[in-house]
C-alpha cells in the first residue's frame, strides 16, 4: 500500500490534459488540481494508517486496501463499509469518484471473471491480473463508460462518422489501437488508470464498440478535455471550503490512436458482454453500494449544516422550521436504512460472491435524483439570504476598516462574525456555488439519467412479491352466490 506521497509521485508523467486552452505541465503542482489530489493523498495515509482497520489480507496473502475485497460474506460487505465509510467522513461525501469507486468493480469483475472468459480464456486472465496489479500497486482507476453525446436516438455506428465514439480502429497482433472520444472522466486528470467501456445499451452493428479495456493515464494519444476548475482562483478555503478541497474534476476524453496492449483489453467487440461484465458480476451492485455509503455521510453532513443554520438563527424553535429538519432526518434515515438493508439482506450470488439487495440498493438508486434536489431546496430554504449577506471574502474581516461592520452586523445568537460566515460560506459552496451546482448535475447523472436509474429500481424490485399478494386477494372473493 502506498503514502499519500508515493501517490503524488505517481502523478508526475507524461499525461496529456488541457485545462484554459494549455497543456498542464504537471499535474501535481496546477492550481486546479492540487486541491484534488492533497485530498486524495490524505485519503491513502489515512488507509495506510493501521488504527484506521482498512487493510486485509487477499487471497494472495498481500495487504491490500479493502476497497479492493471481493465480499464473498455479509460480514465482508460490513468491512467494506467500514473502510468506505472512513473515506466518505474524509471527504464528507464530496468525493463521488474517489479510488473506492472503479476499485468495487475491478473486484467483482476478478471475482466473476468466468464472465469474460465467454470471450476466451485469455480475457479471464487479463481481467484478474490487471486487477490483482491495481490492488498490490494500491493504484487509483477511474472510468469512461458512457459515449459522448451526439445524438442519442442513433446507436454509435450509425453516427455520421465512425469514430466520434471510442471504437476500435486497428488490431494488431500485439493489441489494439482505438479512437474516437467517451464522457465524463470524473477524477481522471488526477489517477493512475482509466478503464474504459460502455454501459449503454448497444445495439446489432455496434461490436466495434463493444470494448473494455484499462489505459495508464500516460498512454501516447490519450488527451483530457477537463472542464473548468472550482478551486482555481478562489481567495481561500475559508471562502469555498469545498471546491477548494473536493473538487474531483470531470474531463472529456479522446483517444488519439491510443495502442492498448492485450494484456489490458478484457472485452473485445462483444455486445453481450459488455454489458454481462455490469450486471452478471456484481460490479454495478458494489459500484452503486459504495456510492450509497458516500450518500449517506453527504446527507448527514448536509443536514448537520442545515440544523446548525437553524440554531444559529434562532430560526429552530419555528414548528415550520423543524418540520423541514423533520424531512431532511427523514430523508436522511431512509437512505441510510435502505443501504444497510441492502448489505443485511444480500443475496448469495451464486459463483460464491454477495452483493447488495437490489431491491434496497436500486430502491434509493432510483430516488436519488429527486432526494438530493429535494435536500438542496429545503438547505436553501432555510439559508435566505444569510448566504450572501457575508463579504467578498475572509479579507474584509481582517481588514481593519470593515473588521468593525463586519464584527458588528454579521453575527447571530451566540455566533461571532467570522462563526457567521464560515458556517453560511460552507452552506453557499453546497447550494450555490458552480461546484455546488455540479453535485446537483452528479447525483443526478453520475449512474446515467433519471430515467435509466429509475429502470434498474424497475427491474430490480422483485415486483412478484407484489403481484403475487394482489393476485390471493383477488382469488379471495367471487360472485356472490
Ligand atoms: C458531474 C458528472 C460526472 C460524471 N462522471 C462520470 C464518470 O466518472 N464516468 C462516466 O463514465 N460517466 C460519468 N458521467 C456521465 C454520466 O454517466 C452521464 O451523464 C449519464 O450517463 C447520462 O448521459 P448523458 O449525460 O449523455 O445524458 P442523456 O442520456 O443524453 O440524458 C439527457 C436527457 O435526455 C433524456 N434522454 C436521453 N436518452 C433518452 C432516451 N433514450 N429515452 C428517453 N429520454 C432520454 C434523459 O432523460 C435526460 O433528461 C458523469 C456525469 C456528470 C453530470
Amino acid at each position: 500500500m502506498r503514502t499519500g506521497q508515493q501517490y503524488i509521485e505517481s502523478l508526475k508523467d507524461n499525461r496529456c490534459i488541457y485545462i484554459d486552452g494549455e497543456r498542464v505541465k504537471d499535474v501535481t503542482t496546477h492550481p486546479a488540481f492540487t486541491g484534488i489530489i492533497d485530498t486524495v493523498a490524505g485519503l491513502y495515509d489515512i488507509a495506510i494508517d493501521a488504527k484506521n482497520n482498512m487493510t486485509y489480507v487477499t487471497e494472495d496473502g498481500t495487504i491490500a486496501n479493502k476497497i479492493f475485497m471481493i465480499p464473498r460474506s455479509r460480514e465482508d460487505l460490513q468491512e467494506r463499509r467500514e473502510a468506505i465509510s472512513k473515506w466518505a467522513e474524509a471527504t464528507y461525501g464530496f468525493v463521488g469518484r474517489s479510488p473506492d469507486h472503479v476499485a468495487s468493480f475491478l473486484a467483482s469483475f476478478a471475482g466473476a471473471s468466468h464472465v469474460f472468459e465467454r470471450g476466451g480464456e485469455r480475457f479471464k486472465d487479463n481481467i484478474v491480473n490487471f486487477y490483482k496489479m491495481v490492488r498490490d500497486n494500491d493504484l487509483y482507476v477511474t472510468y469512461v463508460i458512457i459515449p459522448p453525446q451526439v445524438d442519442r436516438s442513433k446507436a454509435a455506428h450509425e453516427l455520421d462518422e465512425k469514430y466520434v465514439a471510442m471504437a476500435v480502429y486497428e488490431e494488431r497482433e500485439d493489441g489494439i489501437v482505438v479512437r474516437g472520444s467517451q464522457m465524463l472522466g470524473t477524477g481522471s486528470a488526477v489517477c493512475n488508470y482509466l478503464f474504459c467501456s460502455v454501459i449503454s445499451p448497444l445495439r446489432p452493428g455496434d461490436e466495434d464498440y463493444a470494448i473494455s479495456f484499462a489505459v495508464p493515464m500516460d498512454a501516447p494519444g490519450l488527451k483530457l478535455y477537463a472542464r473548468p476548475s472550482y478551486a482555481q482562483d478562489k481567495p481561500s478555503t475559508f471562502d469555498y471550503p469545498l471546491s477548494t478541497q473536493f473538487d474531483e474534476s470531470d474531463s472529456f476524453v479522446v483517444f488519439d490512436d491510443v495502442f492498448i496492449p492485450w494484456e489490458q483489453v478484457f472485452v473485445y467487440k462483444n455486445i453481450d458482454l459488455v454489458k454481462a461484465q455490469f450486471h452478471e458480476t456484481p460490479a454495478h451492485a458494489l459500484g452503486n453500494n459504495q456510492a450509497q455509503i458516500r450518500f449517506t455521510t453527504k446527507l448527514k453532513f448536509i443536514i448537520g449544516v442545515a440544523r446548525k443554520i437553524a440554531e444559529m438563527n434562532g430560526i429552530d424553535k419555528f414548528p415550520q422550521v423543524q418540520e423541514k429538519l423533520g424531512e431532511l432526518a427523514s430523508i436522511a434515515s431512509c437512505v441510510e436504512g435502505m443501504m444497510l438493508a441492502s448489505e443485511y439482506y444480500c443475496i448469495d450470488d451464486k459463483n460464491g460472491l454477495v452483493r447488495p439487495n437490489p431491491r434496497f440498493l436500486y430502491g434509493i438508486v432510483g430516488m436519488q435524483d429527486t432526494i438530493y434536489s429535494n435536500v438542496i431546496k429545503i438547505l436553501r430554504e432555510l439559508t435566505g439570504g444569510g448566504v450572501l449577506q457575508g463579504p467578498s471574502t475572509y479579507k474584509e474581516i481582517i481588514n481593519p476598516e470593515s473588521a468593525g461592520d463586519i464584527n458588528k452586523y454579521i453575527r447571530a445568537g451566540s455566533a461571532d462574525s467570522t462563526q457567521k460566515i464560515k458556517l453560511f460560506k460552507l452552506a453557499w459552496d453546497i447550494v450555490g456555488s458552480e461546484f455546488g451546482g455540479r453535485h446537483q448535475q452528479y447525483e443526478m447523472f453520475y449512474n446515467g439519467a433519471p430515467f435509466v436509474v429509475k429502470g434498474y429500481s424497475f427491474r430490480n424490485y422483485g415486483y412478484h412479491e407484489a403481484t403475487n399478494l394482489v393476485n390471493r386477494f383477488l382469488e379471495s372473493y367471487q360472485f356472490p352466490q
